[in-house]
């Protein structure tokens, strides 16, 4: 089959069976390859979904410009897309983020404008930035991930269908983290529709509010930090509400640590850290199910990224963390 250039080159990723997770709980661990998107993330998806709302409600025209503020995946996405299309890309992003990051947007053609890191309240806030900004420039929109709902709706069109008609609709249960939670609440609404009873588990590192909103029923935060990038949030996005969501399961960072240098040595994949929460959760849900389940989770996107980070040793010595092995 030819595809039809970069934007008919998102999504319709493979699902692949977690051979080690799968022997180790009798259960169907799969995981949904977000990684071989164009931009190497999930992320690309919704960056796609949201540049095409905006063309098709006439706010973004001929040589516009895309603003997003975005600590890394969503504006690798929205980058490829941008080039593919011919806009103009500038990126917001705080200044706790790694050198490689900032780089990599620079080399796909964004432009980056890294501003100090305060918290979401404060106007400075980088995606508030962002926000003004866009609205400063002709012909420019601000994708805003975080409460646009088309990212949602990219997952609702094609994560969720996707992972039903791959599975045959034989499937138990799907968990994932949020960062927007547009991957959680779109697959979650999809995956309702056709069957009820199909479990939504959300994952979560510490250091976000998600786990006790679903818990507790109250966005506060629990005790953080955690060497994740890309999830776990303080507030309840758009995105993420009015989503129906069965349970959630907190992973610590050194659980994430072993799974993702299992996965590398064992199965042969070299994934991130959301990737590593993810799964973490989903093999939690298999001993909690029992041997016989199918659970489906998102591997996000690859190790590449974090070679300074996860997959640097002095780094996982200072915050006391080791690459161990799946127990
Ligand atoms: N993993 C990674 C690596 C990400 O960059 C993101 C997005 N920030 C997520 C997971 C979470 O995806 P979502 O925004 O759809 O909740």
């Amino acid at each position: 089959m030819i595809l039809d250039g970069l934007t008919q080159a998102i999504g319709n990723t493979p699902l692949i069976k977690i051979e080690s997770l799968s022997a180790l709980t009798g259960c169907n661990i799969l995981g949904k390859a977000e990684f071989m998107n164009p931009g190497g993330s999930v992320k690309d998806r919704a960056a796609l979904w949201m540049v095409r709302e905006a063309e098709s409600n006439g706010s973004l025209m001929k040589d516009g410009t895309v603003v997003e503020g975005t600590a890394g995946n969503t504006g690798i996405g929205l980058a490829h897309v941008c080039n593919n299309k011919g806009y103009d890309c500038i990126i917001y992003m705080p200044d706790n983020q790694s050198t490689e990051k900032v780089s990599l947007l620079k080399t796909l053609g964004a432009e980056v404008r890294v501003v100090p890191t305060v918290p979401y309240a404060d106007e400075e806030n980088y995606q508030k930035q962002a926000g003004r900004f866009a609205k400063t420039i002709e012909n420019a929109i601000w994708a805003n991930q975080f409460d646009n709902t088309a990212n949602r709706l990219a997952h609702y069109e094609t994560t969720g269908p996707e992972i039903w008609e791959q599975t045959k609709g034989n499937i138990n249960a799907f968990t994932c983290a949020t960062g927007t939670g547009g991957t959680l609440a779109g697959v979650s609404r999809y995956l309702k529709e056709q069957r009820q009873d199909i479990q939504i588990i959300a994952a979560d590192p510490f250091g976000s509010a998600i786990y006790n909103w679903i818990t507790k029923g109250e966005p506060s935060m629990t005790p953080g930090p955690s060497i994740t990038e890309g999830i776990g949030n303080s507030r309840i996005t758009r995105n993420l509400a009015d989503t129906q969501i069965d349970g959630a399961i907190q992973v610590k960072d050194q659980d994430m640590v072993d799974m993702v240098y299992s996965l590398l040595h064992e199965d042969g994949w070299f994934l991130g850290s959301s990737s590593g929460i993810n799964l973490c959760s989903a093999y939690e849900l298999a001993k909690k199910l029992g041997p016989g389940n199918t659970i489906v989770t998102i591997l996000c996107d690859d190790g590449s990224k974090y070679q300074s980070t996860l997959f640097n040793q002095e780094f996982l010595e200072r915050k006391s963390l080791r690459a161990g092995h799946v127990k």
